[in-house]
């Protein structure tokens, strides 16, 4: 049996119209001998509602709880839209992450799936069933209900897919694929009619939530066919895939910010080998996300160490770095949730000194000082002030997707 995976995102079933269209879209799309297996998110900001109460009723939720209380968001909707399809005939069957038997570690609020079990949704597609699973969701070893990150549907979507080797994976949203910068910042952004699994996934890491990005890593090691397309169009959307299977290649192919950022910062270490390593032995520890990261010297043989974790992440990392603060003898640390970090991703960068050199000229252009640099094969990032992020991020996308467009192959562009 050829199966596919539809998923639609939050804003795709943000009202009770959306959801019968949706269904209408699901129910027309289905053909004969094809297992259709359809993954939703929480009707529009259910999940941001949800977080919110929670804060009202404790400033600090217990994560177990809170996947609880998060995942009733697309319980909703996969009950909605069952019975929307079901009002249009056609045999349908609605199922929670644990139903399916979507095994995930032990982590709350960030869980990773381990295992997808197959057997429930097969019986089902072989009574040629159409089946809705809840995305965002799983269980753990306890029978826990865990949630997978802000985003999250995606990977179930694309888990699903490697899971059943389906054919494509489609992943509908309110944009009609993948722009070169976010079409809701930069006016002038273009849609990619490709792009690869490496670009997509630093994307989607640096902030283009477009697709979670493990949603990106799991699609590239399992080689999932993968289309972002609008859930409101026919139009052809964007294909992610490996790049040896890519008609062009772009050089740099997006801009993206990432507000959702905070740094962090621990002063006056000693200057001794064991200290860095103290310091993220215990973030790591707590499976905090660290990305960019610089020791400066200071005299009298001590250091201060800055890095940036996920602005989500802030309190536990200031409870962390407190505790590490006094066993290592430090003078305390500071911390600013006022920053952005803007990327550009490209992966054939080629020089990157004349990238970087652009990208910095970009931004001193605007007045934008840089507080932190980070690189890697096919990106570089700027952390800067808040304020400066929009200006920062069309600075940048003229300077190398518009005026710079020689580094671009049209071919690739739709
Ligand atoms: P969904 O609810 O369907 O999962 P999301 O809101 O998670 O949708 O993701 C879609 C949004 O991602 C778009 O509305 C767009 O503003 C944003 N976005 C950010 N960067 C990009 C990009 N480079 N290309 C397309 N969309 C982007
Ligand atoms: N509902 C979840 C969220 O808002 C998951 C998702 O939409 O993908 O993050
Ligand atoms: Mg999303």
């Amino acid at each position: 049996m050829e199966i596919i995976i539809k998923k639609f995102g939050g804003s795709s079933v943000g009202s009770v119209d959306r959801i019968k269209k949706v269904a209408r879209m699901i129910v027309s799309s289905k053909k004969k001998n094809q297992g259709l297996v359809v993954v939703v998110s929480a009707m529009g900001d259910t999940t941001d509602r949800l977080i919110d109460m929670a804060y009202k009723v404790n400033p600090y939720p217990d994560a177990r709880e809170l996947d609880m209380l998060l995942s009733t968001g697309e319980q909703v909707s996969i009950s909605l839209l069952a019975m929307a399809i079901l009002n249009l005939g056609n045999s349908v069957v609605s199922l929670t992450g644990p139903q399916v038997g979507i095994y995930t570690d032990k982590i709350h609020k960030r869980a990773r799936i381990v295992e997808v079990k197959t057997t429930r949704i097969m019986k089902e597609l072989h009574k040629n069933k159409i089946v809705i699973v809840a995305g965002f969701q799983g269980v753990n070893q306890n029978n826990d209900i865990t949630t997978l990150g802000r985003g999250g549907s995606d990977t179930t979507a694309v888990a699903l897919a490697a899971a059943l080797n389906a054919k494509k994976c489609e992943i509908y949203t309110d944009v009609d694929g993948v722009y070169s910068g976010d079409p809701r910042m930069i006016e002038n952004a273009y849609k990619l009619k490709e792009i690869s699994y490496d670009e997509m996934l630093e994307m989607a890491s640096l902030g283009a939530k477009v697709l979670h990005p493990r949603a990106v890593e799991l699609a590239k090691q399992y080689n999932v066919k993968l289309e972002v397309k609008s859930s409101f169009s026919d139009e052809r959307g964007t294909e992610v895939k490996g790049v040896d299977e890519m008609e062009g290649v772009l050089r740099v192919s997006g801009v993206t910010c990432d507000k959702k950022i905070a740094k962090i910062a621990i002063l006056k270490v000693p200057d001794k080998p064991g200290v860095a390593y103290k310091v993220f032995n215990n973030l790591s520890k707590a499976n905090i996300y660290v990305d960019m990261i610089i020791q400066s010297i200071r005299h009298d043989n001590v250091n201060d160490i800055s890095f940036t974790v996920p602005e989500d992440d802030l309190d536990e990392t200031i409870a962390i770095m407190e505790k590490t603060a006094d066993e290592l003898g430090a003078e305390g640390i500071v911390y600013d949730k006022h920053v952005a970090k803007v990327s550009i991703i490209g992966a054939g960068m080629g020089n990157k000194s004349r990238v970087a050199m652009k990208m910095f000229q970009a931004l001193a252009e605007e007045g934008i000082n840089i507080q932190m640099i980070s690189t890697s094969e096919i990106k570089i990032s700027c952390l800067i002030d808040l304020n400066s992020a929009e200006k920062a991020m069309k600075a940048i996308h003229n300077k190398f997707l518009v005026n710079g467009i020689e580094i671009v192959k049209k071919q690739s562009v739709v």
